[in-house]
C-alpha cells in the first residue's frame, strides 16, 4: 500500500522544514511506501525554495506544485489531491496542527474498510471569539444546507483512493470542501483529537474571509435561501393585506386622519432593504452561475516536481 500526504501551504517558510522532519519521522517508522505532495499555494515567501530544497533531499518521496498565484486553499488541495498517486491520502495543514502522530491512528481506522477517516478537532487552539462564532455559525447552516457540516471537522482526513476519485471528478469552479467531502458520502468514521497551537508563521483567516466563507458554505450546496425569500415575501403581503384593512375599516368607524408619517417611513425603508437582501441573494447565485460558465481551470500551474507531463497543465 501507498500513503500520500496532501499539505496545501501557503506562506510556510517558517515551519516548512520542521512539518517535513516530523512527517518524515512519523511516516519512515510506519514501513509503508509513501509520499509528500505539497502545494504551494503562490507563496510570496520562502516558501518555494524550501520545497525545491527538500524535493532535491528526498527525490523519489516528495512531490510538489507551484501556483502561478494565490489560488486558495480549495484549489491548493484539490491539486494535491490531483497529484496524489497513493492508495489512500491524508490532507494535512503544514502549519503542525494536525499532529502528524496521529496518522497511525488514521492508517488503523482506515484498514478497517473506512473510506474517509476524519480527524475531529477540539478547538483549543484558537480564541474564545472565534470558537463561540464558529459554534453558532454551525447550528445556523446545519438547519440549512442538505449535506451535515459538523463543527471541528476541517480538512484533516484520510481518504480512500475511491473517495479521491469521486472528489477530484466533481468539476465544480466554486468548491467548498466541507460540504464536498460530506456531500460524496462513502464509508466514513470520526474520531476526536486535541488540536495543537499553530508552531510558527500565522493564520491566513482573517475575520473578512471567515464571514465570506460562511457565506459560501450556505449558499454553496442548495437554493433554500431563495425559498426563504418567497415565504418572507408570502408572509409580508399578507401582513400588508390584513394591515390595509384594519386601516379601512378604522377609517370607516372613525372618520379619515393622516397621521403616521414615521410608520410610512419605517415601512418604505424597512422593505427597501428587505428587496437589497433579497436582490443580493438571487445575484449570488447568478454571480455563481456567471463563475461556473467561464469554466476557468482552479489553479495554475508554473511549476512542480515529480510530475507526470500530463498534468503540468491542468484542465478540469
Ligand atoms: N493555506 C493555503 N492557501 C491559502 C490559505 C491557507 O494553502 O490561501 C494553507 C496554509 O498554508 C495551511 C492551511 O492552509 O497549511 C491552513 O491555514 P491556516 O493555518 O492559516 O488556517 P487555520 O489553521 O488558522 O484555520
Ligand atoms: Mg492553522
Amino acid at each position: 500500500m501507498k500513503l500520500s500526504i496532501v499539505v496545501p501551504c501557503y506562506n510556510e517558510e517558517a515551519v516548512l522544514g520542521r512539518f517535513d522532519g516530523r512527517i518524515r519521522a512519523v511516516l519512515g517508522s510506519l514501513a509503508m511506501e509513501y509520499e509528500l505532495c505539497y502545494v504551494d499555494d503562490g507563496s510570496t515567501d520562502g516558501t518555494l525554495p524550501r520545497m525545491r530544497a527538500l524535493a532535491q533531499q528526498h527525490r523519489d518521496t516528495t512531490r510538489y506544485v507551484s501556483f502561478s498565484r494565490n489560488f486558495g486553499k480549495e484549489p491548493a488541495i484539490l491539486a494535491g489531491l490531483k497529484e496524489a498517486t497513493g492508495d489512500a491520502v491524508i490532507i494535512m495543514d503544514a502549519d503542525l496542527q494536525h499532529p502528524p502522530e496521529l496518522i497511525e491512528k488514521i492508517l488503523d481506522l482506515y484498514q478497517l474498510g473506512h473510506d474517509q477517516v476524519i480527524a475531529k478537532r477540539s478547538r483549543d487552539g484558537d480564541r474564545r471569539l472565534r470558537t463561540a462564532l464558529t459554534r453558532m455559525y454551525y447550528r445556523a447552516v446545519n438547519s440549512w444546507v442538505d449535506v451535515e457540516l459538523a463543527d471541528g471537522v476541517g480538512d484533516f482526513r484520510l481518504l480512500s483512493r475511491t473517495a479521491v476519485d469521486a472528489l477530484t471528478s466533481l468539476p465544480e469552479y466554486n468548491r467548498f470542501s466541507k460540504g464536498l467531502f460530506s456531500w460524496i458520502g462513502f464509508d466514513t468514521i470520526t474520531f476526536d483529537y486535541r488540536n495543537a497551537a499553530r508552531e510558527a508563521g500565522e493564520t491566513k483567516w482573517r475575520f473578512g474571509s471567515l464571514i465570506n466563507y460562511g457565506i459560501d458554505g450556505m449558499l454553496s450546496f442548495n437554493c433554500r435561501p431563495l425559498r426563504l425569500a418567497i415565504y418572507a415575501g408570502l408572509g409580508l403581503a399578507s401582513l400588508a393585506t390584513l394591515y390595509t384593512f384594519w386601516i379601512i375599516g378604522a377609517a370607516l368607524a372613525g372618520g379619515i386622519s393622516t397621521p403616521g408619517y414615521v410608520t410610512l417611513v419605517a415601512i418604505i425603508v424597512g422593505l427597501g432593504g428587505l428587496q437589497m437582501v433579497m436582490l443580493g441573494l438571487i445575484g449570488e447565485y447568478i454571480g455563481r452561475i456567471y463563475y461556473e460558465s467561464k469554466r476557468r481551470p482552479h489553479f495554475l500551474v508554473k511549476e512542480s516536481h515529480g510530475t507526470p507531463a500530463q498534468r503540468i497543465h491542468p484542465s478540469r
